[in-house]
């Protein structure tokens, strides 16, 4: 075995396409990885030290499926644009601690991006008491996910979203604290955490948060 195909693994492109709006869909093939929900690859995107991490939105023995949103311009964003079947790429093996934990019941809060995390989270829990609440520009932009409160920005920046806090506030939750998962933007993060743990009391090491971008910052990981 090379030193290389200790840390990463090498796939190749196999097809591409729009899950939903600007949410592009890349199936990888590769030999199969070892995931769970929630976790994520970090792939050389633009030569090997230029990477970006991404969510699995799927997965199976013959490779992974990511979904990707076309925010604009980035070296991310536009090797998803530009990707092509056949097209040889390189990333990290699945990592990533925001997982599904046992807890009387589980709160998703997040945008377009963390809603691709969500996707394996919330069908692994299919059964258990779920909240979920996710912004998105339009209503075109939402992935394939049951049980979920959809919000619109309809053009309204996705950074500190006091109308996704906001909702979450007026979600009638169980007076005893659950577990939740809150990812997307970093802002907006740090703003529902801070909600649920100054406003509702709950213990900090409850919220599991994964800023995933913010305004100015480049590929966070
Ligand atoms: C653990 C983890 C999992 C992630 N999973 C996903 C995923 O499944 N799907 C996904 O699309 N992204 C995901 N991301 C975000 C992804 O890694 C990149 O940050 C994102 O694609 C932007 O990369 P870029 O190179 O295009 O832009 P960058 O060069 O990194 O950023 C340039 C600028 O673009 C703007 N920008 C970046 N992202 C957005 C956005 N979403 N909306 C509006 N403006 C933005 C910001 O102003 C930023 O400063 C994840 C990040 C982390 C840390």
């Amino acid at each position: 075995m090379r030193l290389r195909d200790l840390f990463f693994v090498t796939g190749t492109i196999e097809s591409t396409g729009f899950l939903a709006g600007r949410m592009r869909r890349l199936r990888i093939a590769c030999p199969a990885q070892s995931w769970k929900p929630g976790q994520q690859i970090r792939i050389s995107v633009d030569g090997l030290m230029t990477r970006r991490s991404y969510s699995i939105w799927d997965g199976d023995d013959d490779g992974l499926e990511l979904c990707v949103l076309d925010h604009g311009d980035g070296p991310g964003a536009r090797w998803a644009r530009t990707a092509e079947p056949g097209q040889e790429l390189i990333f990290t093996k699945p990592e990533g601690s925001m997982i599904p934990r046992p807890a009387p019941y589980h709160l998703f809060v997040g945008e377009e991006t963390a809603s691709v995390a969500f996707g394996p989270m919330l069908r692994s829990l299919e059964g258990s008491p779920v909240h979920a609440v996710i912004e998105v520009d339009s209503p075109d932009e939402c992935l394939p996910l049951k049980d979920v409160k959809w919000l619109y920005r309809e053009g309204a920046s996705a950074a500190s979203s006091e109308p996704l806090v906001e909702a979450v506030r007026n979600l009638a939750l169980p007076a005893e604290p659950g577990i939740a998962y809150v990812a997307g933007e970093a802002r907006t993060v740090q703003a529902v955490r801070a909600h649920l743990v100054n406003d509702r009391g709950w213990d900090r090491r409850s919220v599991l948060t994964k800023p995933f971008w913010t305004p100015g910052k480049k590929g966070m990981e």
